[in-house]
């Protein structure tokens, strides 16, 4: 939080009025930061991720502006286009407008796959102050001229990182080109890759940046730990786990989807309430299960990375990584599910034999070691060599059992 008010930082009073019915007292650094600089018109590169605040550093200003500006959008069209990678973030981006918008009189729709194309067609006909989209249906819906962008005043990439990861670069780059060249532009990301950097330098016009480091956001408020384990006990571990005090609302990170799957399967077999939200859940399915978890009716909740990202839960006590990812960035946005609105969380991070090398590249990422609780594998101090065909290798142990058995066929032929 900052010494800024929200009062300092030019916002209508309707604004003002729907943030003191929120309990917003302070702005975030993000707010602070970005909210006079989009007042004023100029384009923003953020690099910030969930949990900092920024969804209502783009929405507050843009709401104030529309209204300031206030004129009708036009058949099909929209005022402002917000883009996210998934339909749970284009949810909550949704609900963010109406939570902050609650005084105003502002128009919305939602376009993501998933859904009924009709009712999405219908909330456009008339046009809408702004609209909230994954990439894919809307370009959908643009082919198909139910919407209509040339009149667009304001574009907002929320999670460019994840846009690009999922494949939506040239869905992305089609939509964009339809958009006139004299608008506000915001590009969201986490992370700041090479084709995010050329993405950025493409659509915005002379950016105002701010960079929000994962480090202060998410990572030093987080009490972060590893387990090493094998990977056959991991199971078990997790139900230890999950029976200690404490652990009362719990994200649980599987790498697949099917994985995700198989821990919602024997965690139920023990009794623990638990849903799973991936993507190949329907976007029924995954809202009830979010809803059943933010209201506390499921206490554990077992996700994907790419549903991971709309994740907006207050309170969440714990992250369990029951799977290292395989990006380092993606162990930083998983464990920023829980430490939001500036609460302390506890992340921890199973790690069996195979994993060593990922684990290596998430401490490198985040510039620290993660305490190491339960037992230390003996490999793990001793020298390489030592280890060779030890106990815990069970790939040397499994090729010498094929050459003892190998053996007597040859001699036998
Ligand atoms: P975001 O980074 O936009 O996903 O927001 C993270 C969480 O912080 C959400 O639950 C917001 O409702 C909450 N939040 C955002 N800004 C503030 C603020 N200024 N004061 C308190 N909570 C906030």
């Amino acid at each position: 939080m900052t010494n800024v008010t929200f009062a300092d930082l030019g916002l209508s009073n309707r604004l003002m009025k729907a943030l003191s019915a929120a309990n917003y007292t302070t702005p975030t650094p993000i707010q602070a930061e970005a909210i006079p600089v989009l007042l004023d018109g100029h384009d923003l590169l953020g690099i910030a991720q969930t949990g900092t605040g920024k969804t209502a550093a783009f929405t507050l200003p843009l709401l104030h502006n529309l209204e300031k500006t206030h004129r009708p959008p036009g058949q099909r069209c929209a005022r402002a286009l917000i883009l996210a990678p998934t339909r749970e973030l284009v949810i909550q981006i949704s609900e963010s407008i109406k939570t902050y918008g609650r005084n105003m009189q502002m128009s919305q729709a939602v376009v993501m796959g998933g859904v009924g194309k009709r009712p999405q067609i219908e909330k456009l006909r008339r046009g809408v102050d702004v609209l909230v989209a994954t990439p894919g249906r809307l370009l959908d819906l643009m082919n198909l001229r139910h919407v209509d962008l040339n009149r667009t005043e304001y574009l907002i990439l929320d999670e460019a990182d994840r846009m690009l990861d999922m494949g939506f670069i040239r869905d992305v780059r089609k939509i964009v080109a339809k958009l006139p060249e004299k608008r506000q532009t915001l590009l969201f990301s986490a992370t700041m890759p090479g084709d995010v950097a050329k993405l950025a330098r493409e659509i915005l016009d002379n950016p105002h940046r701010i960079e929000i480091a994962a480090k202060t956001v998410a990572v030093e408020r987080i009490t972060q730990q590893v387990y090493h384990v094998d990977a056959g006990a991991k199971r078990t571990r997790l139900i230890e786990l999950l029976a200690e005090p404490g652990f009362e609302r719990v994200i649980v990170f599987t790498r697949t989807k099917h994985g995700a799957d198989k821990v919602v399967k024997f965690l139920a077999r023990e009794k623990v309430n638990t849903e799973a939200i991936h993507g190949n859940k329907s976007q029924g399915a995954r809202q009830k299960a979010l809803d059943n978890f933010r209201k506390g009716r499921t206490r554990v909740l077992v996700a994907t990375d790419i549903a991971s990202r709309g994740i907006d839960v207050d309170d969440i006590t714990h992250v369990i990584n029951y799977e290292l990812p395989h990006e380092p960035e993606s162990y930083v946005h998983r464990i920023g599910r829980t430490a939001r609105a500036g609460a302390d969380g506890i992340a921890i991070s199973f790690c069996d034999v195979s994993e060593r090398a990922h684990l290596r590249g998430i401490e490198r990422l985040i510039k620290r070691k993660l305490d190491v609780i339960g037992e230390v594998p003996d490999d793990l101090s001793a020298p390489e060599s030592k280890t060779r065909g030890g106990p815990s290798r069970p790939g040397t142990g499994f090729k010498k059992r094929r050459r003892r058995q190998r053996r007597p066929d040859r001699r036998a032929a």
